[in-house]
């Protein structure tokens, strides 16, 4: 049958390349990916046979089978699992379909042109690159695969370099096949002998014990002359045994005590396609009637695709032991979808569908036991390890505060477990516990500002006399912030309120003006506020005096109940078209240019300067919170001509 030649998509050629000129230092675990791949190809089938008697696939003996040929310095990693067609192969091995690993290869390439070494090796401590891992000890590697319920098998051939063949197979077995041709042993570069049966036996043994299906070495006739050839002398090689090289306990159902940090770790790594250890294992143990065990991770990051619609979370769900399927949503809440791990439930039906599971009563159940527990652990990192607490919230925060909005029944455990910047600290984010501990003497409430960046939020001239009382401000700069807090009244029996919203009353007695100097000042000003209602009426609903600003002379604030703007082009970015809701803009009485445009619209309203400056006022409270102005040439055209006029 006739080869064909083809090209690597352009990312999967940047890829291969760094894997072959060796971003990474450990070369053992290539192994370890390939029967990473090799097990989930068996899942695979066996979840195939059972949910179609017509496969009429062989599922009595799945396994891993390693072959090592010292002579020709081969390893082959074979499986009889699904397999891959044609087709797929091309998919799947020619190109890189995660968007994750595509983008990494980007930054990386980025990141080596800038030679910004320490940016390079934080990335590749992170990605994984599966089956091109291969080509880090091998300097040609042909796949040979056939697809369970295809007659024609397919073999595939590269030296990682711009190109593949493929040829159609007639004859090839069920299952995927990878055979590397290894490179020259090289032990200062980590390259070790792959061929011997020591070694592959050491690293299956580190890296994939707990892999459920048995990997068996093939016993091979040893090349003369070896200490393998001398033990096995007397036997003829056909005569020997298979050796099965791993435990295939699920680490789940061990005891606490007899799994290692780094079994879990590995465990991790093969479900998650990380190559980082995680930051947090959970474990949990449910008995009774509905038993189940779990075995859950948190990253120590976010992947990039976190944010995206087809982000998969990362629960397997397992039957006693057996696989059943992959991202299991209806065992995670969706603001709980970082975390990864395996659930094994002793009372489901091997066949269960995704459908099913998401109306299962007991299944409900077990994800709020999850969701409980993931929290909780959350909130104890707090206290017994900060460090990795800060990491956490700084990866995944943005995601559990999704959990405000829809997580009713958890939404305290979650406040307890969440963590936010504040003016009482430029470096330490505050619990809400801690707020409300530090709260002044009077004050009532909880106070927060929204906004794009801390530097925005901190500067806005809402923040004014909250800095020169010393009361602390919350924050908030997530795009979720928005949302969450016109939904969370209230913690701990004290309301949440933004400084940009409503009348501000700071609840401290001083600040309070005294009821008859309000009055007098009102009516000091109520020509000019009456005025320029009407003056800005298309853009605001009311201009009024404000009592919190110190330095600033104007700001815009929100209506009590009213959307914020951040908040309404969210909805517009969503699709839902709102009528755009009116702000209110205040003055500072005690701001040299407010009393001086009161002066001159009291001297003469229709004058020209006294509408121009009203007109600026307003633009530059807009511009002061970071906000849009609505005819920016139009602003610019007024200031150049007011300061033009000054000099
Ligand atoms: P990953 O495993 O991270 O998805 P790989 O590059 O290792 O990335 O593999 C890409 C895809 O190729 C896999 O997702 C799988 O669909 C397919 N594949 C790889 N190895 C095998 C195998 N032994 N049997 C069947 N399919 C495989």
């Amino acid at each position: 049958m006739s080869t064909e030649t083809f090209e690597f998509q352009v990312e999967a050629r940047q890829l291969l390349q760094m894997v072959i000129h060796s971003i990474y230092s450990n070369k053992d675990v290539f192994l370890r990916e390939l029967i990473s791949n090799a097990s989930d190809a068996l899942d695979k089938l066996r979840l195939a046979a059972l949910r179609d008697d017509a496969l009429g696939v062989d599922v009595s003996d799945l396994h891993i089978e390693l072959e090592a040929d010292q002579q020709s310095r081969t390893l082959t990693v074979r499986d009889n699992g699904i397999g891959m067609s044609y087709d797929e192969v091309i998919k799947l091995i020619g190109t890189i379909a995660n968007s994750g690993t595509a983008q990494f290869a980007a930054e990386l390439k980025e990141a080596k042109e800038a030679k910004d070494a320490s940016a390079a090796e934080g990335l590749i401590g992170q990605f994984g690159v599966g089956f091109y891992s291969s080509f880090m000890v091998a300097d040609e590697v042909v796949l040979t695969t056939r697809r369970a319920g295809e007659a024609e098998g397919t073999r595939w051939a590269s030296s990682g370099e711009g190109t593949y063949t493929l040829e159609r197979v007639a004859e090839a077995p069920q299952g995927t096949a990878v055979m590397l041709k290894l490179r020259p042993v090289d032990t200062e570069d980590q390259l070790h002998d792959y061929t011997s049966a020591w070694k592959i036996r050491e690293i299956v043994k580190r890296y994939s014990d707990f892999i459920t299906w048995p990997i068996r070495m093939a016993a091979e006739a040893p090349a003369a002359g070896t200490e393998d050839a001398e033990e096995g002398a007397d036997e003829a090689p056909a005569a020997r045994e298979p050796e099965t090289l791993n435990s295939m306990k699920a680490l789940w159902a061990r005891a606490k005590e007899d799994v290692s940090e780094d079994e879990y770790h590995e465990l991790y790594k093969h479900i998650s396609h990380d190559w980082m250890p995680p930051l947090q294992t959970i474990r949990l143990q449910a008995e009774g009637t509905f038993e189940y065990q779990s075995l859950l991770f948190v990253p120590s990051h976010a992947p990039h695709d976190l944010y995206t619609q087809g982000y998969k979370r990362g629960i397997q769900l397992y039957v006693k032991r057996v696989f059943v399927m992959d991202d299991c949503e209806a065992l995670m809440p969706p603001y709980l979808r970082f975390v990864k791990g395996v659930v094994d439930a002793a009372d489901l039906s091997l066949n269960v569908s995704r459908e099913i599971l998401q109306q299962d009563r007991q299944i409900q159940l077990m994800r709020r036991r999850l969701a409980k527990k993931v929290l909780s652990t959350v909130k104890e990192l707090m206290t017994s390890d900060a460090e990795k607490y800060a990491t956490l919230w700084r990866e995944f925060g943005r995601v559990v505060k999704e959990g405000l909005l829809s997580d009713f029944e958890n939404r305290d455990a979650i406040l307890a477990a969440a963590s936010f910047d504040s003016t009482h600290s430029a470096e330490e984010p505050t619990t809400l516990k801690a707020y409300v501990e530090r709260m002044k003497e009077g004050q009532e409430h909880v106070y927060y500002l929204t906004g794009e960046s801390r530097q925005a939020v901190e500067n806005s001239p809402h923040m004014e006399a909250f800095r020169a009382k010393g009361v602390e401000v919350l924050l908030l700069t997530d795009p979720v912030d928005e949302l969450w807090v016109e939904a969370v009244p209230e913690f701990d029996g004290k309301q949440l309120r933004s400084v940009a919203k409503g009348e501000l009353e700071l609840d401290d007695a001083e600040a309070k003006e005294s009821e008859a100097e309000r009055e007098q000042r009102q009516q000091e000003f109520a020509g000019l506020l009456g005025w320029m209602t009407e003056r800005l009426g298309e853009d605001v609903k009311e201009v009024r005096l404000s009592s919190r600003l110190t330095v600033s002379p104007a700001c815009v604030v929100s209506d009590t109940n009213d959307a914020t703007p951040a908040l309404e082009a969210m909805y517009r970015a969503m699709g839902q078209e709102l009528p755009p809701t009116k702000r209110i803009l205040e003055l500072n009485p005690s701001h040299a240019l407010v009393t001086g445009l009161n002066r001159a619209h009291g001297e003469d309203a229709a004058a020209e300067g006294v509408a121009e400056t009203a007109e600026l006022l307003y633009g530059m409270a807009l511009l002061a919170e970071g906000g849009q102005l609505k005819d920016p040439a139009r602003f610019v055209q007024l200031m150049s001509g007011r300061l033009e006029r000054a000099l």
